[in-house]
């Protein structure tokens, strides 16, 4: 692997000098300096803080950050920078792909993979069942994800400016950002909800949610979530498994010393019957392959729980690190990890809310909860 650094001359762009990772003729440029003082590829600020590929390129040609030709970007090549699965270590000709090598992987597969579901889910051919913000221009907290409780229209931000009348009797002009249910304002659907809903105060509430998943999670660690229901599953299995082996084991020795027995009778040298024989040898192979796919069986659906277990574990610690940064974090990025936790809010007269989470998230906190039940019994058995 090659690697060159690019360093910008132009001081505009100082935080964001780029490194330039050349591997076998693709590109993969990385922010050195990024505000959270990591080094951040092009697809990280996909992930992380929604850019998309025009912004992406926007974001670039502002800063003055040009391609390794000079010339400023183009979002198709932006698109192909994040499409490439070389990220992975998966090399690609034309349409036939590599095994994925271990030694190329520029990031973690899951993070890869979570980019592209991002990216699908922003293209049009989604539209009907997207949750995740769409534009992460704006300064709200939640958008696409934000329902009308009275009538199930999507919510849109609008902005209109306001006067107030002051004491004096001067006029205040301010800017008023509010979500507003479409169906009541196109007068689309009848809703007999409220029309508007004030975005800070909407997205206070919001913030406060997320506080609460994320002090909920800083209280556990991936092994207390993984730990209540699956662990107890996974030493059944490796019980049964055990046992399986056994039976397999054992199987194949009276299979063997039974082959030997017929020999024996063929060569005369047995009391028991050749016929007899044959029907239990029979059997006995039977049984050997009955146990021999009983174990594969078991062995398998391990392996693939165990995957499952690590994927939950990653998954856990990324949510975890958002915790830990989310305040910190720009609209952007907030607004991205408000999109992760959260699959839809919906909003009803008075901010009444009701908020769906996502599977991820709905599975830690029930494993949170579990967690804590159990620990507030075993307390009541100790008392
Ligand atoms: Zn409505």
């Amino acid at each position: 692997m090659r690697k060159r650094y690019f360093r910008m001359k132009d001081p505009k762009c100082r935080p964001e000098e780029i490194e330039w990772i050349e591997m076998t003729g693709r590109e993969f440029y990385c922010f050195v300096h990024s505000p959270e003082g990591q080094n951040r590829h092009f697809i990280d600020m996909c992930v992380s803080s929604g850019y998309g590929k025009f912004r992406l390129a926007h974001f670039l040609n502002d800063h003055g950050i040009r391609n390794r030709k000079g010339e400023t970007w183009h979002d198709a090549t932006i698109g192909a920078i994040l499409h490439n699965p070389l990220y992975k270590g998966i090399l690609r000709s034309g349409e036939t792909y590599s095994e994925p090598f271990e030694e190329l992987q520029i990031i973690k597969p899951e993070f890869f993979d979570m980019a592209q579901a991002l990216m699908n889910e922003r293209t049009n051919e989604q539209k009907e069942y997207r949750t995740m913000p769409l534009n992460t221009t704006g300064q709200s907290l939640l958008s696409g994800n934000v329902f009308c409780g009275h009538c199930g229209g999507r919510l849109t931000l609008t902005t209109n400016g306001k006067v107030y009348r002051q004491a004096d009797g001067t006029c205040l002009k301010k800017k008023r950002i509010r979500y507003v249910c479409y169906n009541k304002t196109r007068h689309r659907v009848e809703c007999d909800g409220q029309t508007g809903y004030t975005m800070h105060i909407l997205d206070d509430i919001i913030a406060d949610i997320l506080h609460q998943v994320f002090d909920k999670m800083k209280s556990a660690t991936s092994d207390m979530i993984i730990g209540s229901a699956c662990q107890k599953q996974m030493t059944l299995l490796h019980g049964d498994l055990k046992r399986a082996r056994a039976e397999n084991t054992k199987a194949n020795a009276e299979y063997e010393s039974l082959k030997a027995e017929v020999l024996k009778a063929v060569q005369g040298k047995s009391a028991l019957p050749v016929d007899v024989l044959n029907e239990l040898l029979d059997e006995i192979r039977q049984r050997v392959l009955d146990t021999s796919h009983k174990v594969s069986e078991l062995t398998s659906e391990l392996e693939s729980r165990n995957a499952k277990t690590a994927e939950m574990k990653a998954e856990f610690e990324r949510i975890a690190t958002w915790s830990e940064i989310f305040d910190g974090s720009d609209i952007a990025t907030q607004k991205m990890i408000c999109g992760y936790i959260i699959k839809k809010v919906t909003v009803r007269r008075n901010y009444q809310l009701s908020v769906e989470f996502n599977i991820n998230v709905e599975q830690f906190l029930n494993g949170i909860d579990s967690m804590v039940q159990s620990n507030s019994c075993e307390l009541a058995v100790a008392k």
